[in-house]
């Protein structure tokens, strides 16, 4: 396989700070600029996170004396050193979608981490495992952007990688709606211990626009290519309720799901652990052999013990039982910086070199 080179544009905060530790060993992509907000902007990457590096580990070497260029200002010099860029800013939706799409008709391709364009009708919204086929939108929003290879891709929030993964192997046996309540670690607000202290010995049952992205992102990443768009579809029908709890990384969810014609038990099992999607065939390099792990003990999968589950790129289930109200209830753990964040950017990007949209 060729080599890539990218920038990664958000590259100071918490999930820019991920796609670093993720890309100093990886073996298609080769970072070659790293860009943040005019505040950042002309200093080292290490003086850039001074006192708000999230890990415990050292900044990889190679990064930490890169200076900060201005993802906005010098947009056309980092265009002219990268092939593609992965972006994760915080920033205001409409100021979102002209970053990116300034990218974009620099003629560099994006992969997002941001919500700004999940719903734009022609962008992509991918979980590489589920809905790989949406690719095929891209040829429609490029003649839209009038471009040659410049586009956007996204992946979804990262609270429903917890449970969308598990409900999209039973949609086969007429699976018709589902409850959810996610359990959401501190890092997917940027926030660590120290700068979240308000957490400790806490649970805050509200985070803003997460319950809406929780139940209507599934119904996209479910929808189908028509016309150079994606339709949503109108089915299964999710309710959800996201609470933030006193973790550091690693979200999970509680799920209970009601069916047309229920499945057994073991159905249900089979169809989770033999799930394959287009990475796992493609054998691309995040991506886990075992999509989905079944934890068999009856306290797993634990926040703590099992987020890095496959590098973090796995989902964890457990808890499979028989419901009184619904068919079924069972618990999803995935990692939230990880699977929900640049290590699910990382795999899409993967996906989308392997099928030679960077070339
Ligand atoms: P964060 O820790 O607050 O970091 C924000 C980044 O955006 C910083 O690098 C910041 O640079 C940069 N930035 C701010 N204004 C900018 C501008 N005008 N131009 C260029 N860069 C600018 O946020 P985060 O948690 O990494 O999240 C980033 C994005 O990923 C958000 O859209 C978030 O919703 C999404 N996301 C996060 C998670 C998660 O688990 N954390 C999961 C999925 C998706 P400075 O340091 O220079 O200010």
């Amino acid at each position: 396989m060729k080599t890539y080179n990218v920038a990664v544009i958000g590259a100071t905060g918490m999930v820019g700070q991920r796609f670093l530790l993720l890309l100093c060993s990886h073996p298609w992509f080769r970072v070659t600029a790293l860009a943040a907000s005019a505040r950042s902007a002309g200093k080292t990457y290490r003086e850039a996170v001074a006192g708000k590096w999230a890990f415990d580990c050292q900044i990889p070497a190679g990064y930490a004396d890169m200076t900060l260029y201005d993802a906005e200002r010098d947009a056309e010099k980092i265009a002219g050193k990268v092939d593609f860029v992965f972006c994760a800013v915080n920033l205001d939706k409409e100021q979102t979608k002209r970053l990116e799409e300034k990218y974009a008709r620099l003629e560099v391709p994006v992969v997002s981490n941001n919500s700004a364009h999940r719903f734009t009708p022609d962008v992509p919204m991918i979980i590489p495992e589920i809905n790989a086929d949406h690719l095929a939108v891209i040829p429609a929003q490029k003649k839209r952007l009038g471009t040659k290879r410049g586009f956007i891709a996204v992946k979804s929030n990262c609270s429903l990688q917890s449970y969308v993964p598990l409900l999209h192997p039973l949609k086969k046996f007429g699976l018709l709606r589902a409850a959810v309540c996610t359990y959401q670690a501190i890092s997917g607000a940027g926030k660590t211990f120290d700068t979240m202290p308000e957490i400790l010995d806490n649970v805050i049952p509200y985070i803003g626009g997460e319950e809406e992205k929780s139940e209507k992102e599934p119904l996209k990443i479910w929808g189908s290519v028509e016309n150079g768009e994606i339709r949503l579809a109108d089915a299964p029908v999710i309710t959800a309720q996201c609470f933030r709890v006193p973790v550091s990384d690693g979200h999970m969810a509680a799920v209970f799901a009601s069916f047309r014609d229920a499945p057994s038990e073991r159905e249900i099992l089979d169809a989770w652990v033999s799930f394959r999607g287009e990475p796992q065939l493609l054998v691309l390099p995040s991506a886990p052999a075992q999509f989905i792990r079944y934890f068999d003990q009856p306290d797993r999968p634990q926040t703590r013990l099992d987020r890095t589950e496959g590098n973090g790129m796995s989902i964890c289930a457990g808890r499979l039982r028989r419901d009184g109200l619904f068919d079924y209830k069972f618990v999803g753990l995935s990692h939230n910086t990880l699977r929900g964040a640049a290590g699910g950017a990382v795999l899409l990007a993967e996906l989308l070199a392997a099928k030679g949209f960077f070339d």
